[in-house]
């Protein structure tokens, strides 16, 4: 079982196999993503144009897409080859003109010979009353009737490939689907009303109405329910390989926990409460841990961990922390320090900075036992750092991994638990997504005495007032922030603009205290400059948007973001959480760039009304609709060809949950259901996950 089936083979096949494709064709496809046969039958067309049949154009009264037969009668050419030339028609009722430009008389009367009946196809408008079809879309003799379709699909296409060569390959595989059984639940499929997935194709590639592209064709929702009923398969798989794997019970005494929570100088929000209710339930479970702790900046996350962290000492076994930078380990470090020498746990820090004997010596101490809690940066992860036993790791997450990374990072320690952090705020239906495999706990409220983060929309206009302003709070010592737009159309422009605004900034704030922070700076540059903005020294820094998202600069309190219309709100948001953090009053300046559309005034104003990044994320989903590259992308979500945002939201929960339930009565997929899923992940290219479940 773990080849992929025959009737397969040709949809995974060469390209260069399918009549009328070429080498040249081939390179053009790649833009489209399409790079075997499979890929074209993934490829749906985004609308659906409809070519209304009328008897005569006398029935239509609007200028509107008709199909209609008609004899040809005359050609009338035009004084110059610029100027009209006509065609005079007939069909069943009025006689009309088919008018082109440009066009070579001798290739128009073969096309169109007078005395013939021909099917044409085209926009039909009145010019002076008088209909007229310019430049027909089709011209078909009457025998080829059938190339004319009702309702058109109408593909996203690419230079060098057309609509023409995209709907004829697509139909040539149609008439060669292999013959699969149904993966769906039949009651589901039934209570849904949707058709197999032969037909959903066929339908969905060639429309039975004018809503045929629509969110809400059953075949189409079909489509998009297979691709992330697959992709919650592979999640569940990975998960249920974790849960296979023979965890370890760590029942820990709880002596040192009271410790520390006595020691705190304040009380868990209940969200807190209840993720370390989880966590603690997990980790005395015989089972793996595989869980995902949510919770906006700010909310408390770090605490939480540690927490856990400590009961796995307690049970006698060791933790981690694995941070995305070195700044931020180090930060996590100074922070829990004065916590775990409180309580007498050994806490140590390794990054990539440690070399020679300082960096055996801790590593020894590792091996030995006797540091209790690492923390550090991918360095965590080199093979000569072993552990005596680890037993929990916390993974902050930053950057994203995936599923399979997510299996690596468990191998440090035979029996490791493991809780990855994220402070994405991301809707329920879009976690389930992205970490369906996981168990979820969500940190919503802010921990209390917060003061809200003044936030403001100037015009770009002001930007002097607001460099005079910033030159006053920094004379009174305070730091901020200035986060300079991505420039879409070129790197090269984007790191100018913000060289060019740094150098600006500097020139009116005065040399050494302003300092510019790019993602093309190497990392011990990009961690010089940071490491002199936490400390205090430098007071303003310049950054394109790859400040570092977790840093926490307590005395930071002002944040300019230029050109805010240009961002996501997630991102706003992301950005904004950078300041507010101590008990001094924050300020977040959006400049925009004028005009302003009402809906980007819309979107900006959310982030004055609220601080919630769960709501703002929603927000951010919804006025950016379906189909939407960018929301999707920040979203961190795997990229589905059928399943746009709006598909994802309404039917990831059921994917998710029917994953589950499958693989709960056939955790092998041996069932007659269990084998039609598995065609299911051939046909997805979820080919590590069957060898996941085939390996055992
Ligand atoms: P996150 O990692 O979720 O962004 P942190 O763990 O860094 O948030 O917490 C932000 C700050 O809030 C820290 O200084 C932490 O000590 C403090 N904090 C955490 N929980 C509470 C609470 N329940 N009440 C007050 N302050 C808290
Ligand atoms: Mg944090």
């Amino acid at each position: 079982m773990g080849t992929r089936p025959r009737e397969l083979f040709h949809l995974f096949g060469d390209l260069k196999n399918l009549s009328g494709v070429g080498p040249k064709t081939i390179a053009n496809l790649k833009n489209l993503s399409i790079e075997k046969p499979r890929d074209f039958l993934f490829n749906l067309p985004f609308s659906v144009l409809e070519r209304l049949p009328v008897k005569s154009v006398r029935e239509v009264s609007s200028s509107q897409i008709v199909t209609v037969e008609v004899l040809v009668k005359a050609h009338k050419v035009g004084r110059s080859r610029a100027s009209a030339y006509r065609v005079n028609v007939q069909d069943s009722e009025v006689s009309f003109q088919i008018v082109f430009f440009n066009a070579r008389k001798e290739y128009l009367e073969t096309l169109l010979p007078v005395g013939e009946r021909r099917i044409i196809s085209g926009k039909l408008e009145f010019f002076d009353d008088i209909p007229q079809i310019v430049h027909p879309h089709h011209v078909k003799k009457i025998d080829d009737k059938k190339a004319i379709v009702r309702f058109e699909p109408v593909y996203p296409l690419t230079s060098g490939v057309g609509q023409k060569l995209m709907f004829g390959t697509v139909t040539g595989l149609l008439k060669n689907l292999p013959k699969l059984d149904e993966w769906i639940d039949h009651e589901l499929l039934k209570i849904k009303g949707w058709p197999s997935w032969q037909d959903a194709l066929r339908t969905a590639h060639c429309p039975v109405s004018a809503d045929g592209a629509s969110n809400t064709d059953p075949a189409r929702l079909r489509l998009a329910f297979d691709e992330l009923f697959s992709h919650q398969l592979s999640l569940s798989i990975a998960r249920n390989k974790i849960k296979r794997s023979k965890g370890r019970a760590n029942i820990p005494s709880g002596n040192i926990q009271n410790k520390v929570l006595n020691n705190l100088p304040f009380k868990f929000t209940e969200d807190q409460e209840l993720s370390v209710k989880d966590i603690l339930d997990d980790l005395k479970k015989p089972e793996r841990m595989n869980r995902l702790l949510q919770g906006d900046v700010g909310s408390g996350k770090t605490i939480v961990a540690f927490i856990g962290l400590i009961a796995a000492v307690e049970a006698g076994g060791q933790g981690a922390i694995m941070a995305p930078t070195e700044i931020l380990a180090r930060q996590h470090y100074e922070t829990l320090l004065p916590l775990a020498e409180q309580v007498g746990i050994n806490l140590s820090l390794l990054t990539g900075r440690d070399r020679g004997l300082a960096r055996n010596n801790k590593l020894n101490d590792l091996k030995a036992g006797k540091t209790n809690i690492i923390i550090g940066t991918h360095a965590l992860f080199q093979t000569d750092v072993i552990f005596k036993d680890l037993r929990f790791a916390v993974v902050d997450e930053q950057h994203r991994f995936g599923v399979n990374q997510r299996l690596e990072l468990g191998k440090k320690g035979s029996v490791v638990d493991l809780l990855i952090m994220t402070a994405t705020p991301i809707p329920r239906s879009l976690a389930l997504a992205q970490y369906g495999d996981m168990d979820i706990s969500i940190i919503k409220q802010k921990p209390p005495g917060r003061k809200p983060i003044n936030t403001a929309l100037v015009s770009s206009s002001r930007i002097d007032e607001v460099i005079v302003k910033l030159k006053n709070s920094i004379a009174k010592g305070t730091q901020a922030y200035w986060v300079c737009p991505l420039i879409e159309e070129s790197e090269v422009l984007h790191y100018t603009a913000a060289e060019r605004r740094f150098e600006q900034l500097r020139a009116k704030l005065g040399e050494g205290v302003v300092e510019l922070v790019h993602g093309k700076m190497a990392s011990e540059v990009k961690d010089k400059i940071m490491d002199r903005f936490v400390s205090g020294k430098t007071k303003l820094l310049v950054a394109t948007t790859v400040i570092e998202v977790g840093v926490n600069v307590p005395s930071a309190t002002i944040m300019v973001v230029e050109n805010a219309e240009k961002f996501g709100l997630a991102q706003l948001h992301q950005l904004r959480g950078r300041v507010g953090r101590g008990n001094i009053q924050s300020t977040c300046l959006l400049l925009y760039q004028e005009p302003l559309s009402i809906s980007g005034k819309k979107r900006l104003s959310i982030l004055r009304e609220t601080e919630d990044g769960f709501k703002i994320s929603e927000v951010d989903l919804n006025l950016r609709g379906s189909g939407d590259a960018i929301g999707t992308a920040q979203s961190g979500l795997p990229r589905f060809r059928m399943a746009n945002i709006d598909m994802i939201e309404v039917l990831t929960k059921t994917a998710h949950q029917q994953a589950r339930y499958l693989l709960a009565k056939d955790p092998n997929l041996e069932t007659p259901q269990g084998q039609s899923a598995r065609n299911l992940l051939w046909l997805m290219e979820q080919d590590k996950s069957i060898r996941l479940i085939t390996v055992g």
